[in-house]
């Protein structure tokens, strides 16, 4: 299995040399050359595999240059006991037709460790394959969940240093404390005066300036990405689609072969597309449901087939789906329009230049034979939270409600009785003050901290807080540095060179 760029520049590449530069030079993502399908009798030799058992199988199918033992190693060490002591992947059901996915048993308590916890063990074997010698310098930009991940999942990792970017006005005060108390030796982190597109588009503008890439060769470093740009942080999340079905199978809640719906709240959409490439592999799935919040590009994208950032940025009590250019598009328009990579590359021009591109109706309809989008407002997504945990006493964080409100959209407007599987993308104790606000109102949690209403939330509720989010406020504050967004790239020549 070969990867090529979706913009026609770069091809014939083994997947550690994808996931070792991240970002193709013409600026396209990775995908993989050849289409991967599991059988029917693969797909029922599923069903009893455990989580480890599981992604060594599908990883194994778009890792070609990793052996078999390879894969073992990176999968052992990502999903041990001591980074998920519980379930990796838990499925619980909500009601008869509605099960939910819990992602966010890792170390930072969001979705994110799925993959970034597995991703430096992929680079740790890429960059020894490559042989080179390189220190690889990842640059991340977040709005609040990835950077967190990244940082946890490359610690004191040898050869790797992680660079975190994040708006400073933009994340929540416990997705901030769990980012500046971070410890390990090769991190640093670096509040931008700006929002996530900015922090995003300043990563990219550095990833796209050869000279600087040319200098730091020159010094023996390599940049690298850790957002879902990375094809290597896309296909852990494939894993879970597959996993999630099995479940239903193993529970008898359908038969092999039924399909599902899953429902993702997406930001960035390299969730979301792991599930269309899981769906790409063989996976019964029937809709993708995406859900977004007010900042709903990709909805109204479904819906006219026109692209169009330029709107207003909104902050909303989900954050980590505040993005108005959602980068991991780029890979379903390319599957969606044949494989065109010169038609790709002019709407990704035409989006860099006026913010906004259109796709012809074929590609729209392609796409639409598999997705079906809508939004949440701020309101809904509180009223939800309300809803699930008054009828289910089931707590969700706001995220996983705007997915699953626009899952009570779906069924209104199609009356589609398919099973289907709700992703749950972070811990409801991450995002405490919406979930307390929208439980017990605004008055309830009155002049507390986000860590007062944490212990609250976890006494009402009496549910516990989960071990990476205790203790936080108490942590020594190792990163306080703010900067510019025009000054991004002084900072990680500050961090590069010392
Ligand atoms: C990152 C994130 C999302 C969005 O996922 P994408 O892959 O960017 O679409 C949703 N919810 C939470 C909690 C996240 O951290």
């Amino acid at each position: 299995m070969k990867y090529k760029s979706t913009r026609g520049g770069m091809a014939g590449l083994e997947f550690s040399e994808a996931v070792r530069i991240g970002l193709s030079s013409d600026g396209g993502l990775f995908v993989p050359e050849e289409n991967i399908n599991f059988s029917t009798e693969e797909l029922n030799s599923m069903v009893s595999l455990s989580y480890e058992q599981l992604a060594a199988v599908i990883i194994s199918r778009y890792a070609g240059d990793f052996t078999a033992e390879e894969v073992t190693d990176c999968v052992a060490r990502a999903y041990s006991k001591e980074s998920f002591p519980d379930n990796p992947a838990n499925v619980t059901k909500l009601t008869d037709n509605v099960s939910i996915l819990e992602l966010w048993h890792g170390p930072t308590s969001a979705f994110k460790d799925m993959a970034l916890q597995i991703l430096p063990k992929f680079m740790n074997y890429s960059a020894k394959k490559s042989g080179r010698s390189e220190e690889i310098v990842i640059l991340t930009a977040t709005s609040g969940d990835t950077g967190k991940a990244a940082l946890e999942g490359f610690k004191d990792n040898e050869g790797i240093k992680v660079m975190v970017f994040y708006p400073e006005c933009g994340v929540s005060e416990m997705q901030k404390y769990q980012m500046i108390t971070q410890e390990g030796s090769n991190v640093n982190i670096v509040a931008i005066k700006g929002n996530f597109d900015n922090a995003q588009s300043g990563v990219k503008t550095i990833f796209n300036d050869t000279q600087f890439a040319e200098e730091l060769l020159s010094k023996g470093k390599i940049l690298s990405s850790a957002n879902s740009i990375n094809f290597g942080r896309l296909l852990p999340q494939i894993v879970y689609y597959f996993y999630a079905y099995m479940q239903l199978v193993k529970n008898k809640e359908i038969g092999m072969g039924a399909k599902v719906n899953f429902c993702v709240p997406t930001g960035n959409f390299g969730n979301i597309l792991a599930c269309y490439y899981a769906k790409k592999a063989g996976l019964p799935v029937n809709r993708i449901i995406c859900a977004s919040n007010d900042n709903n590009v990709v909805p109204d994208f479904l819906k006219t087939g026109v692209y169009n950032k330029n709107r207003e940025f909104l902050t909303t009590i989900s954050p980590a789906m505040d993005i108005l250019i959602s980068s991991n598009l780029e890979r379903l328009v390319f599957d969606a329009c044949g494989e065109n990579c010169y038609t790709v590359a002019d709407w990704m021009k035409e989006l860099n230049t006026t913010g906004c591109y259109s796709v012809d109706e074929k590609t729209l309809s392609n796409i639409n034979q598999h997705f079906w989008g809508s939004f949440a407002t701020e309101a809904e997504t509180s009223s939800t939270i309300a809803d699930v945990y008054n009828k289910y006493n089931y707590l969700v964080d706001p995220h996983t409600a705007v997915g699953i409100k626009v899952y009570r959209d779906y069924i209104a407007t199609t009356g589609d009785t398919t099973k289907t599987v709700c992703v749950s993308t972070a811990s409801p104790f991450k995002f405490n003050t919406a979930v307390a606000e929208a439980i017990y109102g605004k008055d309830a949690i009155d002049n507390m901290n986000e860590f007062e209403t944490l212990e609250f939330l976890s006494e009402k509720t009496g549910q516990p807080i989960p071990a990476p989010l205790k203790g936080l406020n108490t942590r020594e504050i190792r990163f306080k540095d703010v900067c510019e967004k025009e000054d991004m790239k002084k900072k990680v020549e500050e961090f590069i060179y010392g």
